[in-house]
């Protein structure tokens, strides 16, 4: 059984203030949601105070980007080794990444493996641009986000985490219907199986991503392949992401 696991990306939003005020408005009410794992990924700037906050509470802490080499001459590039002390998960490979910052596949497979070595979880995304899904290259797209960048990592990835996140849902306000949702994301349990083995696949949470909201979080989460969700602009909501926990692990709860 596969916990189900909700992540709020907050993206370049909230000062220090801001994001301490944001942890305070949601923190109880997340804190008390039982059978899900739930996490917020507050930019660099805020990960320790908000981990600090968190400390000994339910609420797991991400960043959302980090670079592969452990040490040395990156200019304003943050190491595994500088996070692995202060949180658990770290995105990587999102479509703003890819879009804006040049992210490649290879990239993204060098930031896989430095998590690995320094113990952080990845959450690893993957998803298809609009003029690629209307072109029907969605499988060819993302078998090939999956393959280069679990290139060279092995069965044991651990609980490692994959996020399907059609980069035309993103904070679009159209996601996914939960059927187009569960399609591709069984799809990706198949591309894993091929590389990670069967029962990796298997035990893999794969997240959902685009435009989740309180109204739509439930049904996605009913589907079978879809174990919760990467949450952008709601997660920056209290109420709204408070809700889309409560709407998955209720819809996990049900199966
Ligand atoms: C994201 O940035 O990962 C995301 C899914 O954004 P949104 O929920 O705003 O579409």
């Amino acid at each position: 059984m596969r916990i189900p696991f909700v992540a709020g990306n907050w993206k370049m939003n909230t000062t220090l203030d801001e994001a301490v005020s944001l942890v305070r408005s949601m923190h109880q009410r997340l804190d008390v949601i039982e059978g899900t794992e739930k996490a917020v990924c507050p930019p660099f700037v805020s990960i320790a105070a908000i981990s600090e906050m968190l400390r000994g509470s339910t609420i797991g802490v991400g960043a959302q980007n980090m670079y592969f080499e452990e040490k040395g001459a990156y200019t304003g590039e943050i190491s595994p080794m500088m996070l692995n002390k202060l949180c658990k998960y770290v995105i990587v490979g999102h479509s703003e990444r890819r879009q804006y910052f040049g992210e490649t596949n290879q990239m993204v497979n060098k930031k896989l493996k430095a998590a690995f070595k320094a113990g952080l979880t990845p959450i690893m995304c993957v998803g298809e641009r609009l003029e690629e899904n209307e072109a029907g290259k969605t499988e060819e797209v993302i078998t090939d986000q999956l393959f280069c960048g679990l290139d060279g990592i092995t069965a044991n990835s651990g609980n490692m985490v994959i996020a399907y996140e059609p980069v035309w849902a993103i904070g679009t306000g159209k996601a996914a219907t939960s059927t187009q949702a569960q399609t591709t994301i069984s799809l990706i349990r198949k591309k894993l199986s091929t590389v990670l083995g069967k029962a990796t696949a298997s035990d893999m949470r794969i997240l959902y991503g685009g435009s989740v909201t309180a109204a739509n979080a439930g049904e996605l989460a009913a589907q079978p392949d879809i174990d919760g969700a990467l949450v952008g602009g709601a997660s920056l909501k209290p109420q709204e992401f408070v809700a889309i926990v409560e709407a998955t692990a209720a819809a996990k709860h049900a199966q």
